[in-house]
């Protein structure tokens, strides 16, 4: 690429100690693959939807472009009006729907410290806008951002407290909609589309992204993991009174604020065939880690419709390295993956993405095999959140090219034009 081209891509961001955020005067932005920094073309770019959040990563400094050579420098400090700033790299979360393309090209040499688990991105300034890495892969209304006010949300809340008997189960998912924010839990009290159903205490993992437990004292998990088993009868009537109510009703069991919910599959087997003897409608839906197959051979006999089944790679290797299976195995999850299909569940795929490692050749051949072999319906392209040094340090090694996120998409659309590709759970009944 020749400077003219350079000069086409956003400037660098940088903040300062206090967070305040600006454009470098002169380097441009660029991003990483994994580890490896990567220059960006202008279709590699969207401009930063609105209800993105902006982060600076102290004490690591931005890495930019320099427009006349094409070389990538550290940044260490910036001088602006003969004061000296120090730098920090900044990045941004996207909004959901979107897929990160780069990550934030960042030098992390001096970091002690985990960064708190958000999707990091690449994100530069021009033309008075913010522009990120990525790519749309699936609007949907039920996850825009834009219709969820909370104004709405406390009213909604008083009034589901008058009309419905409360219980442990209400009083934590008001928690979950008040504190975490967590659109699923603001849906119950808004009576539309997606609503939780957390379950359970334990789980047979340790992912190093988990969003409700993290190992690092140094990174605080960003949500409360449930401290009780709801009741059958709680479950029920909570569920029962939204699938009837709700359009577009999904019930999911298997959130962010709980472990695994295979852990207590009876619970939720007794508690699906209630559910079906009070009412037909809407979707019952299992977010899961997939490690149990004949646990899910008895949820999916008990009337459940839909099942996300969670995966960071379709390596063995690498699954471990992230997922740290306590007495499973892949293996174990493929065989969940494929026995969904035969009991005749919409299955998904939770696909934890990451460029550098996702779009890998290797990777993408491996995840090719999973899906000729398993039949899968859908796949969610989901950006892993991820400190992106804590987890290029836990992956194996390896020198499989990278081919980019977008090309990695075109190649599955390619190969397997009746696979879904997406974003979210869908609605299935
Ligand atoms: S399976 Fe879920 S609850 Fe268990 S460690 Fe992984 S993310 Fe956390």
């Amino acid at each position: 690429m020749g400077q003219q081209d350079f000069e086409n891509i956003p400037y660098m961001l940088y903040a300062d100690r206090k967070g305040r955020i600006y454009e470098h005067p002169y380097f441009r932005m660029a991003g990483f693959s994994g580890l490896q920094p990567m220059s960006l073309k202008e279709e590699d770019l969207i401009p930063m939807p609105q209800f993105s959040k902006l982060f600076f990563i102290p004490d690591c400094p931005p890495i930019g472009l320099d427009p006349s050579t094409g070389d990538y420098k550290v940044v260490p400090e910036v001088r602006v009006n003969g004061s000296r700033t120090k730098c920090s790299a900044v990045a941004t979360f996207l909004e959901p729907g979107l897929v990160r393309g780069l990550l934030p090209a960042v030098d992390y040499s001096t970091k002690s410290y985990a960064l708190p688990t958000w999707a990091y991105t690449a994100v530069g300034f021009k033309d008075d806008k913010y522009w990120a890495a990525g790519f749309r892969i699936e609007y949907n209304h039920r996850w825009d951002p834009r219709y969820y006010d909370d104004r709405e949300l406390v009213t909604a809340i008083e009034a589901y407290q008058e009309n419905h008997s409360g219980g442990a189960l209400v009083e934590h998912l008001i928690q979950c909609a008040t504190q975490n924010h967590c659109f699923a839990a603001k849906n119950l009290f808004l009576k539309r589309w997606e609503a939780p159903l957390p379950v359970s205490r334990g789980c047979n993992a340790g992912c190093l992204g988990c969003l409700s437990l993290q190992a690092d004292p140094s990174c605080e998990s960003s949500h409360q993991r449930i401290t009780f088993t709801p009741t059958k009868e709680e479950i029920v009537s909570l569920a029962v009174r939204h699938l009837e109510q709700a359009p577009e009703a999904i019930m999911s069991f298997g959130q962010g604020c709980e472990g695994e919910p295979l852990t207590e599959y009876k619970r939720i087997a007794e508690s699906i065939k209630e559910i079906r003897k009070k009412t037909n409608k809407g979707t019952l839906n299992l977010n899961t880690n997939g490690s149990w197959p004949e646990r899910i051979r008895e949820v999916a006999r008990s009337g459940l419709d839909s099942i996300r089944i969670s995966l960071n790679s379709a390596r063995p290797e690498f699954y471990r390295a992230y997922c740290c299976p306590k007495d499973y195995d892949f293996e174990d999850v493929v065989s969940s993956i494929s026995l969904s299909r035969d009991l005749e569940l919409y299955t998904m795929i939770n696909y934890l993405v990451f460029p550098g490692i996702t779009d890998q050749e290797e990777e993408i051949a491996a995840l090719s095999k999973l899906v000729r072999r398993t039949g899968v319906n859908f796949i969610h392209l989901k950006n892993l959140n991820i400190d992106p040094q804590l987890y290029m340090d836990r992956m194996p090694n390896t020198t499989s090219e990278a081919v980019g996120m977008k090309k990695m998409v075109r190649m599955l659309k390619k190969e397997f034009p009746d696979l879904e590709l997406g974003y979210f759970n869908q609605a299935v009944r």
